[in-house]
Formats: structure tokens, sequence, C-alpha cells
């Protein structure tokens, strides 16, 4: 049970998540579009500090949870990336391409993991409701209402066969918000979706508190959902659309 100075803790992570999200809208405005930071200045992946801390999102998640997500699961996808880019440099190097399909699979799993951890974090970082302007006018147009979505969104990401992930993307060539149903980090998407919103529904997500009960944990993710978070995503997805004639 959350004490009273988590509590306050924890709005306050809320909150600081909240400006984040606003910051980074202001600043895809004025640059064309926002891009989460996923390397370092040497060009190579690194995950980002959590936006808030361990305990930021108890109730709905406790804070060993995120500890042992982000620590032991989020950031060894980064470093697997990177020794995944290693060992295809030095398969150029070599010529020797015999373990290449090995070390491009590793690198589309890894990196996909780490992208989506990163987003994850944010879409996390907020304290529910529904979506409010051009989001939710996109989700009126796209699905009917927030109810349909909703729906739609909690039943897809339910039933992920094993590992995976419920996201919510748009996809500029078509201005279609969508819902996908990831499976592990990299399949069943769609080439070219940019993510604004998404659910981890790994075990390690949530199995030290709901154990088998993904439903419940699913349907409580939505108390602490960023959608202005999701907001600034979606406006900078847009941002980077164009028409070819
Ligand atoms: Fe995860």
């Amino acid at each position: 049970m959350a004490t009273r100075r988590t509590f306050i803790q924890s709005s306050a992570a809320v909150g600081t998540g909240m400006m984040l999200a606003q910051t980074r809208l202001a600043q895809a405005a004025d640059q064309g579009a926002y891009r989460d930071k996923l390397t370092d200045s040497d060009g190579k992946y690194a995950a980002a500090p959590l936006p808030f801390p361990y305990d930021a999102l108890e109730p709905v998640i406790d804070a060993r949870t995120v500890e042992l997500h982000y620590n032991f699961h989020h950031k060894p996808a980064v470093a697997a990336a990177n020794k995944a880019e290693d060992a295809l440099a030095k398969a150029r190097d070599t010529s020797d391409f015999a373990l290449v399909k090995y070390h491009e699979r590793e690198l589309a799993f890894q990196l996909s993991s780490h992208i989506l951890h990163t987003v994850y974090w944010t879409s996390v970082s907020g304290k529910g409701g529904e979506p409010r302007n051009e989001l939710a006018k996109a989700i009126d147009k796209n699905f009917g209402s927030y109810a349909r979505f909703a729906a739609q969104l909690i039943a897809a990401t339910i039933a992920i066969e094993a590992s995976g992930w419920g996201i919510v993307g748009y996809l500029p060539a078509t201005g279609k918000l969508m819902i996908l149903q990831c499976e592990n980090h990299q399949k069943l998407t769609a080439g070219g979706i940019e993510p604004i919103l998404v659910l981890d529904v790994f075990e390690h997500a949530y199995y030290l508190k709901y154990q088998n009960r993904r439903p419940e944990y699913v349907n409580q993710l939505f108390n602490i959902v960023n959608w202005d978070d999701a907001a600034m995503r979606l406006n900078s997805a847009m941002l980077s659309t164009t028409t070819r004639m």
C-alpha cells in the first residue's frame, strides 16, 4: 500500500511526466518531429534514465517490478543490440557471414525491445483518464469512439500469444491510427508504424504483482496511461507526414 510520502513522490513524478510530454511536444513543433533518444554521443544504443522513481507507478506497478524491468530487461536488450551490431561489423570486416541470420535476428529483436521499452516508460507515466483534443478526434475518426478503441486495445493486448506488446501506432503513409498486436518485440507489426502508446505484456512487466492475471494488469494500466505523451507522439508523427504527388 502506498504511504502518503510515496504517493506524493509518485504524484510529483507523474506530474513531471506530463510536463516532459508537453516540453517534448513544444520541441517537436519547433524542430519538425520528436524522436526518442536511443543512442549516446558515440552512436551506441543507450537506455535513457527512467523518467520517474521506481515507486512512481505504485500501486499499479510495484517498485521492484519497475526496478527489475528497467535494469534486467530493458538495459540488457540495449547491450545485446550493440553486440549484434558489433558482430555484423566484424562479419563485414572478415567477409564471414556464416552467422548473419543469427545476428540480424538478434538486432531486430533487441533493438525493437529497446525502442518499445523507451516508449513504454513514457506511456505509463500518466494519470489515466481519457485522451483529449487531437488524439481524441483521431481515435473517434479511426475507431468510432474511445470506448470502442479501448475495448479493442484491451482485448488485443490481453490476447497476445505468449510475450509481446499492445501497440497503438500511427502510419504516416496512410494517415491511420492503428492497434497492433506485436509478438515478441518485432513480429506482427507494420513497417513504418510510429508507436504512440505501447503496453508491455511480457510476464516480466507484471508477474510479481499479478502472477497469471494479465487481464487485471492490462486494465490497471489504464490508470497510469499518459495520454498527453501519446498525443505528443501522434502530433509528432503527423508532422513527419509528407505527400508525394
Ligand atoms: Fe518489458
